[in-house]
């Protein structure tokens, strides 16, 4: 059954993900309700001053450790049986991968709590449905990062991988529990965007990098950091990324200029691309990451993050 169901599910992902460019913003990946700002009504830049919008790796370096507490969530059947169990060791792996990815941001996950719900209601259900059932449950930790991690959703012909629905809940499937989308999903949780982020508002981030040009709005549109490049959602355009996570096409922004777009843009954990290339965050995207964290402390949110 499982073995099925796995393949059943990469199908229809790939359907989905083959699928009209109006499928491109609700599948296979992430639901991020949060709106994106994507543009910005003045004709100028004016970037936000909460951020330096640095790109330099000593300043990344010189910010101290922070521990972010995780509690994790595996959902059950009524009876407690599973077909993909949540084990502990599968858990460990999820950590691995959240605090290698975001080691150079000098975040440290610790896992705190692995708990179970066993209700067959929402082991395979609506994400919607889902995030409404654990918050009428009151299924969470106040000062922790609460992981759910169920069967699957049903969403996009069951191809939904996760979604953050709070300042400190997310889901993913069980396929992904150790796979790019949850430092995807913590990305979003620490604040960053989706880095094709309004690539089709009309105010779309420039591919100009002269801070010069007056064209150069890196700051105020896309994913407002710099360091990377302007990208499109590349979801129905997997032929344009080549075995190596190469990008290979030939696409124009939305003045009609060629994308650069590199490898590290193709790899980025926030970049809608092939699942396998994620596997990186930029310096820029760190420090995005540790300001947001700085600035939100101040208005008492994000208690889950600690220092050392
Ligand atoms: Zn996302």
């Amino acid at each position: 059954m499982d073995w099925t169901l796995k393949n059943l599910g990469f199908f229809l992902l790939s359907l989905t993900l083959g699928s009209t460019a109006s499928k491109e913003n609700i599948a296979g990946d992430c639901f991020y309700d949060l709106s994106e700002i994507v543009g910005f009504p003045q004709t100028t830049c004016k970037p936000d001053p909460n951020y330096s919008y640095s790109t330099d790796p000593d300043y990344l370096n010189n910010f101290s450790e922070l521990i972010v507490p995780l509690v994790f969530w595996g959902i059950n059947q009524d009876d407690g049986s599973n077909d993909d169990f949540l084990t502990e060791s599968k858990v460990r792996e999820s950590v691995d991968l959240l605090n290698s990815a975001f080691a150079d941001m000098k975040i440290c996950f610790k896992l705190q709590e692995l708990k179970y719900v066993n209700d067959s209601e929402i082991y395979w259900t609506d994400y919607y449905k889902f995030n409404k059932y654990i918050r009428e449950n009151d299924y969470s930790k106040p000062a922790a990062l609460n992981v759910y991690i169920p069967y699957r959703f049903t969403n996009n012909d069951n191809s939904l991988r996760g979604g953050k629905w709070s300042a400190n809940q997310f889901a993913v499937n069980m396929l992904n529990y150790n796979t790019g989308i949850l430092p995807h999903e913590v990305g979003h949780i620490l604040g960053l965007l989706h880095t094709h982020a309004g690539a089709k508002a009309v105010n779309c981030e420039q591919v100009i990098r002269d801070e010069e040009d007056p064209d150069y709005n890196a700051r105020c549109s896309g994913d407002r950091v710099t360091d990377t490049n302007a990208i499109p959602s590349l979801y129905g355009k997997f032929h344009l990324i080549d075995t190596h996570c190469e990008y290979v096409g030939n696409l124009v922004d939305c003045k009609g200029t060629p994308y650069t777009i590199s490898e590290q843009d193709v790899r980025n954990f926030m970049a809608y691309t092939q699942h396998f290339c994620r596997s990186v965050f930029t310096v820029g995207q760190g420090i995005r990451v540790r300001e947001f964290i700085k600035n939100k402390r101040a208005l008492k949110k994000l208690e889950f993050v600690s220092n050392k």
